[in-house]
């Protein structure tokens, strides 16, 4: 009889494909066998009677801030937030760790870090920036999954945004490496002289905030990387569109083969213009949050097949900087989010929506797997990486500040009240989290 490390029984097994009911056999980080009834003994049975089990999700958009700003996160608390939320592995931004990850040496500082505190797996996008290009090559050859680069300011002094010239040079460079670039897609142009005219008149409400920053500004920024993409061939991702009519234009691009995928993001799902006027700096990002028209139709598209991939872009500040009073031109502009997005798809597409499970998967693990060629991740199968989550769909809570193991316990998620509640995460056949603690075995501070 075949000893495994650890069996989970009697689970309702999620793929992109179907749901069944199934054992799981883990041995050496690896599912050795998907089955009914599996024989065998391990040193652990879990028995996930009543409960779903799905591929851990794959967050492709965090700023866990480390090396160099770790008073926003860090890795420690970032990937602890991670595993309560179901997911084994993200993909940090080049920014707003200081140093940024623009060169080799950079990334390898993020590297050691993520080596020691991480309890997910991690995975690191590179920096475009103007200051790089003689960069980009060894930067894929160290294994980056791809580079970002804003088309308009970051809010961060060192990472500057690329001007047109710059993206340009750098998505024929990119192309050549047959690397991806995501990209911030809002215009510089429109957003700032709308941001100027509307301040100088004193104007400075959410709404007026959120129309300084219109759907329009993300069309002309994509349409123009549209183009570059097509006079370069470099491969092209659309990180956080906010509304479908964004989609709708990465759409017809597609349809003429230009190589082009777009995310969303959970908040832009979940919350409107009128949470960010009540939440005030805890529910601002940048592109703004969309009315509830919006709102719906963007769960269209995701119904639809028409988004690739949906992440959090948690983007965590301390409360001191999430604080407007009535000026919504400041506080930081970034969205703490990674614990939720399992939550926000299964209470708000699953269950109010009827999104199907299958379809969840998929956006949130099994497409960022093909997309960014992870081998052996995205799905539940003989021969892949023991990266699960345990889900008990018939459990509801309400969020509280204190479930959070952020390094800042608050996000505009507090308060709502979710269906579907993440029991284990499992990485690499390990339990890092269980019934609201983590179990990891990797300690930092304990
Ligand atoms: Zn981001």
């Amino acid at each position: 009889m075949t000893t495994y490390d650890l069996i989970i029984k009697n689970g309702k097994i999620v793929t992109a494909e179907s749901t069944v009911q199934g054992d799981i056999a883990i041995k050496d980080g690896k599912i050795q066998e998907v089955g009914q009834s599996l024989e065998g003994t391990a040193d652990r049975v879990i028995d996930a009677e009543g409960l779903h089990v799905l591929p851990g999700l794959i967050d492709t958009h965090v700023h866990f801030n480390e090396p160099g700003r770790t008073e926003w996160e860090g890795l420690e608390t970032g990937s602890r937030s991670l595993a309560a939320g179901g997911v084994t592995t993200f993909f940090d931004m080049p920014l707003n760790s200081t140093p940024p990850t623009i060169n080799k040496k950079n990334l390898d500082l993020k590297k050691a870090c993520a080596d020691e505190k991480s309890i997910v797996n991690p995975r690191y996008w590179g920096g475009l920036v103007p200051e790089n290009i003689a960069d980009l090559k060894e930067l894929h050859e160290n294994g980056v999954i791809g580079f970002k680069a804003f088309m308009s300011p970051s809010g961060i002094a060192d990472f500057n945004h690329v001007d047109d010239e710059t993206i340009f040079k750098g998505m024929k460079e990119i192309a050549s490496l047959g690397s991806r670039l995501a990209v911030h897609a809002e215009s510089t142009v429109i957003c700032d002289q709308l941001a100027e005219e509307k301040q100088k008149q004193g104007k400075t409400t959410a709404r007026d905030f959120v129309e300084s920053r219109p759907i329009i500004s993300e069309i002309e920024a994509v349409r123009r990387i549209i183009s570059y993409a097509e006079a370069t061939g470099c491969k092209v991702h659309v990180v956080h569109a906010s509304s479908r009519k964004v989609v709708e234009v990465i759409r017809a691009a597609q349809e003429r083969g230009v190589d082009i995928t777009v995310e969303t993001c959970a908040h832009y799902l979940a919350l409107t213009v009128k949470d960010l006027e009540e939440k005030g700096g805890l529910a601002k990002c940048c592109p703004p949050l969309r009315d509830e028209d919006e709102v719906e139709d963007l769960w269209a598209a995701v119904a639809n097949g028409e988004i690739n991939v949906i992440a959090s872009d948690h983007s965590p500040a301390p409360a001191s900087m999430k604080t407007i009073t009535d000026n919504y031109f400041e506080g930081w502009g970034g969205i703490s989010g990674a614990q939720s997005t399992l939550n926000v798809m299964l209470t708000e597409g699953y269950f109010k929506r009827n999104l199907p499970l299958e379809k969840i998967v998929a956006l949130t693990a099994t497409n960022p797997a093909k997309l960014f060629e992870l081998d052996g991740k995205g799905t539940i199968a003989k021969g892949y990486d023991a990266d699960i989550t345990l889900v008990n769909l018939e459990e509801s809570f309400e969020l509280k500040n204190e479930d959070l193991f952020y390094r800042h316990q608050h996000s505009p998620y507090v308060g709502m009240t979710f269906k579907g509640k993440v029991k284990s995460t499992i990485v690499a056949g390990e339990v890092v989290f269980e019934n609201g603690e983590i179990t990891a075995s990797k300690k930092v501070n304990a």
